[in-house]
């Protein structure tokens, strides 16, 4: 039997080009993602050296590479250009169609299930912003290394080098550093070696999600509380509104104990008003069992006296009992 093709597949927007200088097109102080202009922008990308090195070395040993990009065929001929301009070798340049805005896994996906199947992945290039690939490729045992971001957002990039950093998960990525970073260069090298990679940053941030989420269910159960109805993922971040939104209930009730005495005296009538306004908002609350109710109502639900009294006096004027 022959033996098999291999290639390498590389990102290009955060792997192969260096994106930081037009970040601020999507990040602003507007708060207003620019899409045409961070795409047009493209063509004065900075080239990612090392990784051209690693790209030129396996081209020499007649590994083709492809690059496979999520980057709109819309500025095809900018990046046709950027390549050339950068002398940078390649096999095959993929880009997402102008009128695709499917996730760039989905399309990175296809193709390669379309135009890759019988060949040997030697290993993937991709941007540590570009997760779902990533994953994508771990389940279909591909190799993947991860280009890093870089925390600048640098304007002079004279002076920049790619660094190859083991994280304390055990995984390396691959992170531009430049010359005009916030932190020095040992000073950055330290930080990321001793966290996580963003892969698993993001794995843990999920882990945490689900624990703080299974905790909320739990403490609703032992409350007493119904069960709420709603995708899994509404009724996970519901429940931790509810809980929320009891605790400071809890905390006006407590707040309604220290008072009782010295209200019943001044005004009786009004203190019992409020007290069948306070029991009959609560009654209501713990009746809701609309995942989607709770997640509307969030805001302003904080977790202490002022939220408490905020909260049961809009639900008792909702509901009409002032
Ligand atoms: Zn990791």
């Amino acid at each position: 039997m022959a033996e098999q093709q291999e290639i390498v597949i590389c990102g290009v927007d955060g792997v192969l080009a260096l994106i930081e200088h037009r970040l601020r097109h999507l990040y602003n102080e507007e708060g207003v993602k620019h899409w045409d202009r961070f795409l047009e922008a493209c063509g004065d990308d900075m080239p990612n050296i090392p990784l051209i090195d690693r790209l030129n070395q396996a081209r020499a040993e007649g590994v083709p590479v492809i690059l496979l990009t999520g980057r709109s065929a819309a500025v095809r001929e900018q990046t046709l250009e950027w390549l050339r301009r950068w002398q940078i070798g390649y096999d095959g340049l993929w880009m997402r169609p102008a009128n695709d805005f499917k996730p760039a896994v989905e399309f990175k996906a296809a193709v390669i299930a379309q135009h890759f199947a019988d060949v040997n992945i030697r290993r993937v290039y991709e941007s540590d912003t570009q997760l779902d690939f990533a994953h994508w490729c771990t389940d279909n045992n591909i190799p993947c290394t991860l280009v890093g971001h870089n925390q600048g957002n640098s304007e002079t990039r004279e002076l920049f080098e790619l660094k190859i950093i083991r994280h304390a998960c055990d995984h390396t990525v691959l992170y531009p550093f430049y010359g005009d970073d916030d932190f020095t260069w040992p000073d950055r090298m330290q930080l990321l070696t001793e966290g996580s990679c963003r892969v698993c940053q993001v794995e843990e941030q999920r882990n945490e999600q689900r624990r703080k989420s299974e905790q909320a269910r739990y403490q609703a159960q032992q409350r007493g509380l119904p069960p709420l109805e709603g995708s899994d993922k509404q009724c996970a971040w519901a429940e931790s509104v509810r809980l929320n939104a009891f605790g400071a209930a809890d905390k006006v009730l407590k707040w309604m104990d220290q008072v009782a005495a010295q209200a019943e005296e001044e005004d009786p009538d009004h203190w019992h008003t409020m007290q069948q306004s306070v029991r009959k908002s609560i009654e209501y609350l713990e009746n809701q069992i609309d995942a989607k109710w709770w997640i509307d109502h969030r805001h302003g639900m904080m977790n202490n006296l002022d939220g408490g009294r905020a909260l049961l006096s809009s639900i008792a004027q909702e509901l009409g009992y002032f």
